[in-house]
C-alpha cells in the first residue's frame, strides 16, 4: 500500500486539491488550524491530525498550502511544527505563496533536520484547484523534482521547474503582480463601458476577440453576470480574498526594492487592494475591485 501524504492547510485552495489526493488512492492524513475546514476530507476518507508535529510523525511526504509566511514559519518551526517531528529524508512542499526569502530560511532548517524542502506555489485559483489543472512552479533541487512531481500532477496540469529554492516563489509573484494590474484594468474599464452605455456582457465579448482580452476579461470576468460560476457572480465570495492578494503584491514591492526594479503599475495595484483591505473587502475575492471602482456617487 501507498505511504501516507500529509496535508496542512485546507482553505478554498488546499481543501480541493488534498481531495484529489485522496481520489487518486493515497491515504492523505490533514491537518487545518480551523477544525471545520477538515470535515469534508474526513468524509472522503481523509485521517484527522491534531498538530502539523503529528502529520510529519505519520507522513514523510507533506503538501502545506496557508495564507502567507507566518503561517508557514509556524507550521514548519513552531512547537509542534513539522520540524519537530519529520522523518529524515521526508519530502515537504510548501505551495503558498510567501516571500522567496522564507522559503531558503525553511529549506535551511528542515535541511538541518534532514528534511527536503521545496517551494511550489501555484496559480489558476479555485476552479483549477477543483479540477486539477493548477500550474505548478517549483523552486527546489533539481535533483528532487521528479519526486515532487510525482505528487504534484494529481493536483495540476503544468508542474514547471523554476530553479533553486525561492525560484517558484518569485516566479509566482511576478505572475500575481500582472494578474492584479490587469484585473484592476479590466474593471476600470469594464465600468466605464457600462457608463457609456454598453451592455457588460457585449463589451466583454467584444473585448474576448479583440486585443484587450486576458484571463481577467475571459476567465474571470469581475462584473457580476457577465460568465457564470465566478465570484463576481457568487457576492464576491470564495476565490482568491482581496488580503491575500494585498500580501502577493506587497510581496512584489520587496522584491522590487530588493532589485532596484521600477514597478509603478505594482506599487499602484498595491496601493489600490490596500485601500480595498480597508473599506470592507478583505475577504471578499480580489474581482471585488470592480465593485469599488463602480460605487455611484452619492448624492
Ligand atoms: P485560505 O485562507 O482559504 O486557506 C488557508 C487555510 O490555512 C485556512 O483553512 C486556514 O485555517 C489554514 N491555516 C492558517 N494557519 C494555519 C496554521 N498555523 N496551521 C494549520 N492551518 C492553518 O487561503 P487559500 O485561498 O486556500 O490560499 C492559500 C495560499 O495559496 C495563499 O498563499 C494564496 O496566496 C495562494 N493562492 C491562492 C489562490 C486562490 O485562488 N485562492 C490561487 C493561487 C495561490
Amino acid at each position: 500500500s501507498r505511504t501516507p501524504v500529509g496535508f496542512i492547510g485546507l482553505g478554498n485552495m488546499g481543501g480541493p486539491m488534498a481531495k484529489h489526493l485522496i481520489d487518486n488512492g493515497h491515504p492523505v492524513i490533514v491537518h487545518d488550524v480551523y477544525p471545520e475546514a477538515m470535515t469534508s476530507l474526513e468524509d472522503a476518507g481523509a485521517i484527522k491530525a491534531s498538530s502539523p508535529a503529528e502529520v510529519a510523525s505519520k507522513a514523510d511526504r507533506i503538501i502545506t498550502m496557508l495564507p502567507s509566511s507566518p503561517n508557514v514559519q509556524e507550521v514548519y518551526c513552531g512547537e509542534q511544527g513539522i520540524l519537530s517531528k519529520v522523518k529524515a529524508g521526508s519530502l515537504l512542499i510548501d505551495s503558498s505563496t510567501i516571500d522567496p526569502a522564507v522559503s531558503k530560511e525553511m529549506a535551511e532548517v528542515a535541511a538541518k533536520k534532514g528534511g527536503v524542502y521545496m517551494d511550489a506555489p501555484v496559480s489558476g485559483g479555485i476552479k483549477a484547484a477543483a479540477a486539477a489543472t493548477l500550474t505548478f512552479m517549483v523552486g527546489g533541487k533539481q535533483e528532487e523534482f521528479e519526486a515532487a512531481k510525482e505528487l504534484l500532477q494529481f493536483m495540476g496540469k503544468n508542474v514547471v521547474y523554476c530553479g533553486d529554492v525561492g525560484s517558484g516563489q518569485a516566479v509566482k509573484i511576478c505572475n500575481n503582480m500582472l494578474l492584479a494590474i490587469e484585473m484592476i484594468g479590466t474593471s476600470e474599464t469594464m465600468n466605464l463601458g457600462m457608463r457609456l452605455g454598453l451592455d457588460p456582457k457585449l463589451l466583454a465579448s467584444v473585448i474576448n476577440m479583440s486585443t484587450g482580452r486576458c484571463w481577467a476579461s475571459d476567465t474571470y470576468n469581475p462584473v457580476p453576470g457577465v460568465m457564470e460560476g465566478v465570484p463576481s457572480s457568487n457576492n464576491y465570495q470564495g476565490g482568491f480574498g482581496t488580503a491575500l492578494m494585498t500580501k502577493d503584491l506587497g510581496l512584489a514591492q520587496n522584491a522590487a526594492t530588493a532589485t532596484k526594479s521600477p514597478t509603478p503599475l505594482g506599487s499602484l495595484a498595491h496601493q489600490i487592494y490596500r485601500i480595498l483591505c480597508n473599506k470592507g473587502y478583505p475577504l471578499k475575492d480580489f474581482s471585488s475591485v470592480f465593485h469599488y471602482l463602480s460605487e455611484e456617487e452619492k448624492k
